[in-house]
């Protein structure tokens, strides 16, 4: 989605970087024991991935992955590393593999119930609401290994690797003479994230929240907001913000955007939450169709975001049914 073409690694902090397979990014931390990767997006980058690594620190194996979250886009490839890697995820990672229908991003949902992502489960969402949910059939053709048109959940994780290790709210990870904190944020854009600190480093990642996909060089970026908010409430979006803002970090880098972010920066994405929210909120207190509110709530603070023009109705609406849902 709006991806500039190409792949490179680029230098974060001491010994962090991040590679990125166009607008998608995985962050990784060199250690005298190997490397610590976070998301491996894809088969096909995993392996040139792998191939730059080798060339650049020789005898450093990648021996930790962790998942950022299930998502396919960036929980793919793993199998790459799979000769020498330990994974580790959230618990909800596993949970969404186990055969049931899995939590997937941008309003993707099986909507006849019928136990399949369909083609046009992912197409509606996306002609909906053109590049901003839903995905193109790829999504569904490229996982559908028995080519009966539809994807299983256990098609859409093939090339996803289980973690070896999983926990629930919060993990320490001393590793290479390292400390990483693998924290659960709540659920969010997904119900199975986990952003990684890099303590030594200051440096936190998270994939997909706070920054979704849209996000390029600056976090002044409405939320895509598929769905009712991707199916979570409100309430854990704004906490999930809350705790990240309380760990101990001076720049977040993410699955997506071009440049790292300070914490600052990142609090403004809360803050926006919490102006639709409490305008929307108002707006139900004042018995308002959901049409009038997308004439009344202008949200003015925002109209330098990117993507405001083309957003700010559907983030209203998907606030509506979300605050409706989960009151
Ligand atoms: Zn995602």
């Amino acid at each position: 989605m709006f991806a500039p073409p190409g792949r490179a690694i680029t230098h974060v902090t001491g010994d962090l970087y991040r590679a990125n397979n166009g607008g998608w990014y995985v962050a990784f931390l060199v250690t005298p024991d190997g490397i610590v990767l976070v998301d491996t997006l894809n088969t096909a980058f995993a392996t040139w991935l792998k191939g730059e690594l080798a060339t650049r620190f020789p005898g450093k194996p990648v021996k930790v992955v962790i998942e950022s979250h299930s998502h396919w886009d960036h929980a793919e490839g793993g199998a790459v590393f799979r000769d020498t890697a330990t994974f580790i995820g959230q618990q909800g990672v596993l949970r969404n593999m186990d055969g049931r229908f899995p939590a997937l991003p941008g309003d993707i949902i099986d909507r006849n119930e019928d136990g399949y992502i369909d083609i046009a489960e992912v197409e509606q969402p996306f002609l909906d609401r053109l590049w901003y949910c839903g995905a193109t059939r790829g999504a569904v053709t490229a996982k559908d290994r028995d080519g009966d048109g539809r994807a299983s959940p256990a098609e859409f994780f093939a090339e996803v690797v289980k973690p070896d290790i999983t926990y629930t709210d919060r993990m320490t990870l001393r590793f290479g003479g390292k400390t990483i904190e693998l924290v659960f944020p709540g659920r969010n854009h997904a119900d199975d994230s986990t952003a990684v600190l890099f303590t030594d480093e200051r440096v936190l990642f998270g994939a997909d929240f706070p920054a979704d996909a849209l996000v390029q060089g600056s976090l002044r970026s409405l939320p895509s907001a598929c769905g009712p908010f991707d199916g979570h409430p409100l309430s854990e979006w704004i906490g999930s913000y809350r705790k990240l803002e309380s760990l101990d970090f001076d720049l977040l880098v993410g699955g997506h955007g071009n440049r790292p972010f300070t914490k600052a920066e990142m609090a403004e994405g809360r803050e926006f939450l919490e102006t639709l929210v409490r305008e929307v909120e108002a707006a139900m207190r004042r018995g308002e169709s959901l049409a009038r509110m997308k004439q009344t709530i202008r949200l003015e603070r925002y109209r330098d975001w990117a993507h405001y023009e083309a957003l700010r109705e559907p983030n209203i609406e998907a606030a509506y049914r979300n605050l409706r849902i989960y009151k």
